[in-house]
Order: structure tokens, then C-alpha cells, then sequence
């Protein structure tokens, strides 16, 4: 059979896939009584194009090329157009890539713009060098940009997953030296195709990303890529077509090709893989696009007759919180309510959380430990940030509690104003104990409804004598983030 089917035709093994598809999906059929969900908004085809470029650096030369794969997928019918990683440049050296980089409002991306609005077509341009913030020019941002037929940006990403390895005596790669991690998933953008959610490259090697998207609602998820020639031949379609089937979605992953300058090489296959898995089209060798069509009726049968995102069992799954600790940015500052905290006063943060020094303390060691974004009341934060909040609460509470030669500690957390919360953002009290502290137990919790006020139950003044000096605040907090250097 093996052999038989080796001598077939490309697409001729196509057909057979494609029959016996839909012949597994009406025997799934016969035996369900399932029809499509009601509150699923159902579209006609449309046609999308995947492009394949070889980029160089320079940005004048490839911008030509993608302006004419786009005039070509438009002539084919496309109402979405698909380019790859790095469509602006392939740089020669991290020097070149980063002094390259652009704004959003510069040349390049005003030009795609121009191309969007002129073609009345909607663009996905992945993997856009776009310049860092002035405190940190020696980086850029890996963009992802949706542009919809007016011209207009709909949506930005920026990559999230980055690829750092540093093996003794092998590869050392550090893309966080020359890029800066995006810290959020785009919601799925509404495109005449369907919802799409965004992604880049790496970023398709992450699974939980793709099921986040699918839970946002999701139907295409997109991976513009420019992996190396090892790696695409060992893992580009298989992970693709991994992330199409276990998400029901159409996934649709525009790629570099072929040589860009001595040091770099590209895998290329750029293709489209329906929900079903099979690859509905390819790029052939070389620079190309490739046209198929997004059949939301299809994905919908799809999702109907195997309805897989039902059965998924997310009580029973870990969560994926790691809360791994990361660097805090010079003179960064974040909100704590309504105040302000410096950087010099933090000595623990995530990408979610921060904990830092108390202003007055109900006794030493009395901590906090907050999102960072400003969250009022605990009903309102994610599951990722609960769980982040709460992991880094026990590393602190057991560090605290041991530093400050305690045996228990009192963790507490106010959730609104009936219950004591004065400043409106979520904080939990870490408060380590000592035996006797105070005359009872629980009279610690009387004393920290008074520590903060006055006499009229007002919170202190900014002015008043009673805080803590910021000197005294930042030496503390110098102290414990020495206790938590090698975690
Ligand atoms: P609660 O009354 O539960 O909202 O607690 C607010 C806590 O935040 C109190 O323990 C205050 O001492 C503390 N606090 C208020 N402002 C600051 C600040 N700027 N820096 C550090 N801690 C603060």
C-alpha cells in the first residue's frame, strides 16, 4: 500500500485524502444528532492567500516583492494577505537589524498601508523590526501587524515566546539580548475571513497559546515564520498541522525561503492547513503565493462533529503559571492604587506580580505582594494572575517568615472596602509572626485597620511623619532581594 501510494502523484494522494475526509466526516455524522451551534456565526468562503519571500536587507527591494505577491493574490480573488516573518528585512548582524528597525508610522509600514487601502485587501505582516522605547533603543520588538482594507491598523502583537539557549560548548543564542518580549495575547482580530488569532514563529511551539486563542474564539490562527532549514525539515508542518487539529482552526503560516545573505538560510513551505489538518495549499519553491479558500461552514462541521473543545478538562489541568522572577527595569515605576511604587522599593516581581516593602508595618516583615496591572477587586483579576498572586505569596511568606527568625505567618488579603481594603488595588498582607506578638492571636487584625490611618480613620496624609522614611522602605527591600537572588 506503502508503494502504491508512493507512486501516486502529489495530487492525486491529495484527492484520496480529501475523499476519505469527507467520508470519516459523514459517518461521524450518521452517528451524532448534533447540528451546527447556534451561536456560531457562519460566513461564506473566502479566499486567502500565503505568501513565501526571500528577504535581504534591504527594505526597498523587499517591499517590491511583497507589494507584487499582493497584487498577485488579489488578482487570485484574496480578501486577506498573508507575508512572512521579517517581510521588512533580513538583517546581516544584530548591529544592522537593530539600526534598521522602524516606527509604526514610518516608511515601511506606511507603504504596506498605501498597498492595503489601494488593493482593498486586509494584510497580516508578521514579524515587523519595530523600534524599542527610548529607555531601551538597543532592542526592538518582533510586531505582528493586522492592516484591514481602509489602511487602517487593527491590531498589534508582540511576540511573546523568545528563543534563548545558551548550551556549554554549543549554541548560544540570546533573543531577549536584541528583542523585547511582548507580555500579552492579542485577542482574535475580525478579519472578512474569520477571527484570527496572532501569533509568530516560535510562538507556534507553544501549544497552551493556540488553545488561549481558541477559547478567545479563534478560527484561523496564524504563525508568519522564518525557520532555519534543520528545523523546518524536522518539525514546520508537523506542528502545524498539530496546532490545526487540536484547535479545529484553519492555520495559516507564511514563511522566508531559501538563502538571505551568508549567514542565513531559510526552511520556506509556506502553507495553509484546514481544521481538519490536511494542507490545503503550498508555496512552491522559491518566492510565490499560494491561494486557498478559509470555509467557515466546514470548520464548523468540524467542530460539531468532534466537539473536542467540550471535552477539554481544564479542572484537572495544572495551570501554567510558572512564576518565574524577572529583572526589574531601571527607574521603572508601577501603580499601586493610587500611588506610586519605585523600583527601589520592590524586591520580588513576575511578569503578573511584584512584592514590595510596606509604607507602615503592623509588625517587621510586614509586606506586600500585588498584580501589577491595576486590579480593584479579586473578582476581577484572570485565573493566571490568581494563580501567579498566590505562588508568589507562599515564596514570600517562607522567606519572610525565616528571615525575620518568625514560626508562622498571617496572610491576609481585603478584598474591598467593607473589609478593610483602603488602597483599590489587590494586595495581599504578608505578616510574619512571633510567639506572644500580641496579646491575642486575631489582635492583629484590629491593628492593621488602624496602622494606616488616623485618628479619624482617614488614610495618612503623603506627608505624614508616621510612613517610613523611602530610605529605610528601599535598604529593606535591598535586604530580601538578596534573599531571593537564585530563585
Ligand atoms: P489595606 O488597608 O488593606 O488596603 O492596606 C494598604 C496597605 O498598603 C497598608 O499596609 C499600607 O501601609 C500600605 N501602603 C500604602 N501606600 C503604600 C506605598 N506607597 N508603599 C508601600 N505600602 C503602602
Amino acid at each position: 500500500m506503502l508503494d502504491k501510494i508512493s507512486c501516486l502523484s502529489k495530487a492525486t494522494v491529495r484527492k484520496l485524502v480529501h475523499a476519505y475526509k469527507v467520508q470519516s466526516l459523514r459517518i461521524c455524522k450518521m452517528s451524532t444528532t448534533n447540528g451546527l451551534p447556534s451561536n456560531t456565526e457562519i460566513t461564506g468562503p473566502g479566499i486567502v492567500a500565503v505568501c513565501q519571500m526571500n528577504c535581504k536587507p534591504n527594505k526597498d527591494e523587499n517591499i517590491k516583492t511583497g507589494k507584487s505577491l499582493i497584487e498577485k493574490a488579489k488578482v487570485r480573488g484574496a480578501k486577506m494577505v498573508f507575508l512572512p516573518e521579517c517581510f521588512d528585512y533580513v538583517g546581516e548582524s544584530r548591529e544592522q537589524s537593530i539600526s534598521m528597525a522602524e516606527n509604526l508610522d514610518g516608511p515601511v509600514i506606511t507603504q504596506y498601508k498605501n498597498i492595503a487601502k489601494s488593493l482593498n485587501v486586509w494584510l497580516s505582516l508578521g514579524g515587523f523590526h519595530e523600534k524599542g522605547p527610548e529607555h531601551d533603543a538597543s532592542r526592538i520588538y518582533n510586531t505582528h501587524i493586522i492592516i484591514n482594507s481602509k489602511g487602517d491598523i487593527v491590531a498589534t502583537y508582540h511576540k511573546t515566546h523568545l528563543f534563548d539557549v545558551d548550551i556549554k560548548g554549543g549554541v548560544k543564542l540570546k533573543e531577549t539580548d536584541f528583542t523585547i518580549p511582548g507580555s500579552a495575547i492579542e485577542p482574535p482580530v475580525k478579519t472578512p475571513l474569520g477571527n484570527l488569532g496572532i501569533a509568530t514563529c516560535y510562538d507556534l511551539r507553544f501549544p497552551e497559546m493556540s488553545v488561549a486563542l481558541r477559547q478567545q474564539g479563534a478560527q484561523i490562527l496564524t504563525y508568519p515564520s522564518a525557520f532555519t532549514q534543520p528545523t523546518g525539515m524536522a518539525h514546520w508542518e508537523v506542528l502545524l498541522r498539530s496546532r490545526a487539529i487540536e484547535n479545529q482552526c484553519y492555520v495559516v503560516a507564511a514563511a522566508q525561503t531559501g538563502k538571505h545573505h551568508a549567514k542565513r538560510s531559510s526552511y520556506g513551505h509556506a502553507m495553509v492547513v484546514d481544521p481538519w489538518g490536511a494542507v490545503v495549499c503550498q508555496c512552491k519553491e522559491g518566492e510565490d503565493v499560494a491561494v486557498t479558500e478559509i470555509d467557515l461552514t466546514y470548520l464548523n462541521k468540524v467542530r460539531t462533529q468532534m466537539p473536542v473543545q467540550q471535552h477539554r478538562r481544564c479542572d484537572i489541568y495544572r495551570p501554567t503559571v510558572t512564576s518565574q522572577k524577572e529583572p526589574i527595569v531601571d527607574n521603572a515605576t508601577y501603580a499601586f492604587g493610587q500611588h506610586t511604587i519605585k523600583r527601589d522599593i520592590i524586591f520580588y516581581k513576575t511578569h503578573l506580580t511584584m512584592a514590595f516593602v510596606n509604607r507602615k508595618c503592623v509588625v517587621p516583615g510586614h509586606v506586600l505582594v500585588s498584580p501589577i496591572r491595576v486590579v480593584q477587586r479579586f473578582s476581577e483579576m484572570t485565573p493566571e494572575e490568581v494563580s501567579d498572586l498566590f505562588t508568589v505569596s507562599q515564596r514570600v511568606a517562607t522567606v519572610v517568615e525565616s528571615h525575620y527568625g518568625c514560626s508562622s505567618v498571617t496572610v491576609g488579603l481585603q478584598d474591598g472596602p467593607d473589609a478593610g481594603q483602603t488602597v483599590m488595588h489587590v494586595h495581599v498582607h504578608i505578616l510574619p509572626r512571633k510567639p506572644g506578638d500580641f496579646k491575642r492571636n486575631d489582635d492583629i487584625y484590629s491593628e492593621m485597620e488602624k496602622h494606616d490611618k488616623d485618628s479619624s480613620g482617614e488614610e495618612l496624609e503623603d506627608s505624614s511623619s508616621e510612613w517610613r522614611t523611602p530610605e529605610d522602605m528601599a535598604a529593606e527591600a535591598s535586604t530580601l532581594r538578596q534573599l531571593f537572588k537564585d530563585s
